[in-house]
């Protein structure tokens, strides 16, 4: 809604809101909240709510453990599923520390402070992210599984699509939270959607994917199934992207468009995409956050396996999808859904800047179906792959300098440390596919 403080308190106060949700994100992509009355919203606005960031998987630890939520009037909304008398709204907070700095480890802090860098050289970075999730059938006692409501595939209608209510549903109560929805549709795999909101500036996209996320699972639920945004929950059918679609605006003019020839894309669209495969490898840890995400990260799928770009082809990392003038832009194929969505826009915003502060220029676009390439034309072609793994992705994002600068120490190490508890934990396991293989064979 976009409102100042005032306009807050004063909506709140003429339209029965009695309940207040503040809203942040944690390092790890996942959503919190704190509840407060009606009556203490003005207070809230003034010094903040306390909360205990120790008990925050990865901000701060016991002994300054006092830190404080501040609501941003801006994404004041309110929750429509909630009952219209005594309202519920919810508003998204910046986190400060006890004396009044802000918190470092806050990711929406962090892609704020990319966000400005961008502006003082005249930049906004506009972002337009492709969210997928799949939704399963809850068991009789009320838990996810992962058999699927339909047996639909790629853009397919009812009566097959039995997501096209829900699906509808979600579409209509994120308009009533503000979102301007362009496309929603059923994706390849069965139980499996896709719904595409209008391109914004990074920050109000970032808040958009959590928001969008937590409308998807909320409606979801309400029409008894499981929505979810793990990468890869089925084996052999393709997995949820959300392919995050960038441009650059200077004065409200489209920097990326313009090149030499009609379907050409300008010099600094050329220079931020070499940025954004420069440091690819390293930011992948964070936009493939989970060990599972690499399951998803497969030839065959529809999701990039090896870096390089290509204009109309999907199976390369990045696209230039086919508008051009406003609407030119670059598509990065890799992100899945499970990312913090402040952590990625913020290093693919830095990898872009870098690209153009270092004038890197683009190798030659890969025009063929890369899945099928065979090892000597892929050395032929000089590609270089993702990481393939989370250790590995681990290995990239210490390697590469940018990913700490961006992140910051504070949120650069509690990550780091976390995801290396998760390989390890996930590699002293014996999993259900090596019982499988094995047991009976040796
Ligand atoms: N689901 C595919 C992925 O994992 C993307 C399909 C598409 O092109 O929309 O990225
Ligand atoms: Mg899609
Ligand atoms: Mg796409």
């Amino acid at each position: 809604m976009n409102l100042s403080k005032e306009e807050c308190l004063k909506f709140v106060k003429e339209n029965d809101v009695r309940f207040i949700r503040l809203q942040f994100t944690d390092i790890y992509g996942r959503m919190k909240n704190i509840a407060i009355t009606d009556k203490q919203l003005a207070n809230a606005f003034q010094n903040g709510v306390m909360f205990d960031g120790s008990a925050v998987a990865g901000f701060s630890g016991i002994e300054s453990s006092d830190m404080f939520l501040f609501p941003d009037p801006s994404t004041f909304s309110i929750i429509p599923w909630r009952p219209q008398q005594g309202k519920v709204a919810r508003i998204i907070c910046d986190i400060k520390n006890h004396d009044g700095s802000q918190f470092e480890g806050d990711p929406r802090y962090i892609l704020k402070r990319t966000i400005k860098k961008a502006q003082d050289l005249g930049y906004t970075f506009q972002v337009g992210p492709e969210c997928e999730f799949f939704m399963f059938y809850n068991d009789d006692e009320g838990q996810p599984t992962t058999i699927t409501h339909d047996s639909a595939s790629y853009c397919d209608l009812a009566p097959i699509d039995l997501g096209e209510n829900t699906r509808r549903e979600i579409c209509i109560v994120l308009e009533e939270m503000g979102f301007e929805i362009e496309t929603s549709h059923h994706e390849t795999a069965a139980g499996q959607h896709e719904i595409d909101f209008r391109y914004t500036d990074a920050l109000t996209a970032a808040d958009s994917i959590m928001t969008f996320k937590m409308v998807v699972k909320i409606i979801a639920q309400r029409n008894g199934l499981h929505a979810t945004f793990m990468p890869k929950p089925l084996p052999g059918v393709n997995g949820s992207g959300m392919h995050i679609n960038m441009s650059l605006t200077k004065d409200g003019v489209n920097l990326f468009s313009g090149g030499q020839t009609e379907s050409d894309i300008s010099v600094s669209a050329k220079q931020f995409a070499a940025g954004l495969l420069d440091h690819i490898k390293g930011i992948t840890a964070i936009a493939n956050p989970l060990i599972n995400s690499y399951k998803r990260l497969q030839p065959g799928f529809e999701a990039p396996v090896h870096i390089a770009w290509s204009h109309m082809n999907r199976s390369p990392l990045l696209r230039v999808p086919a508008p051009r003038g406003e609407g030119t832009r670059l598509e990065l194929r890799s992100p899945d859904p499970s990312c913090n969505p402040y952590f990625t826009l913020a290093l693919l915003l830095e990898a872009g800047l870098d690209g153009l502060n270092r004038n890197l220029s683009l190798p030659d676009p890969v025009n063929v179906n890369i899945y099928t390439l065979t090892a000597e034309q892929e050395e032929n072609l000089k590609l270089e792959r993702l990481p393939s793994n989370l250790l590995f992705a681990l290995e990239e994002m210490k390697k590469d300098p940018l990913i700490q600068s961006t992140l910051g120490s504070h949120a650069f190490n509690k990550y780091l440390a976390a995801k290396v508890l998760e390989w390890e934990d996930y590699d002293n396991s014996v999993h259900a596919w090596e019982i499988e293989k094995y047991l009976k064979a040796y």
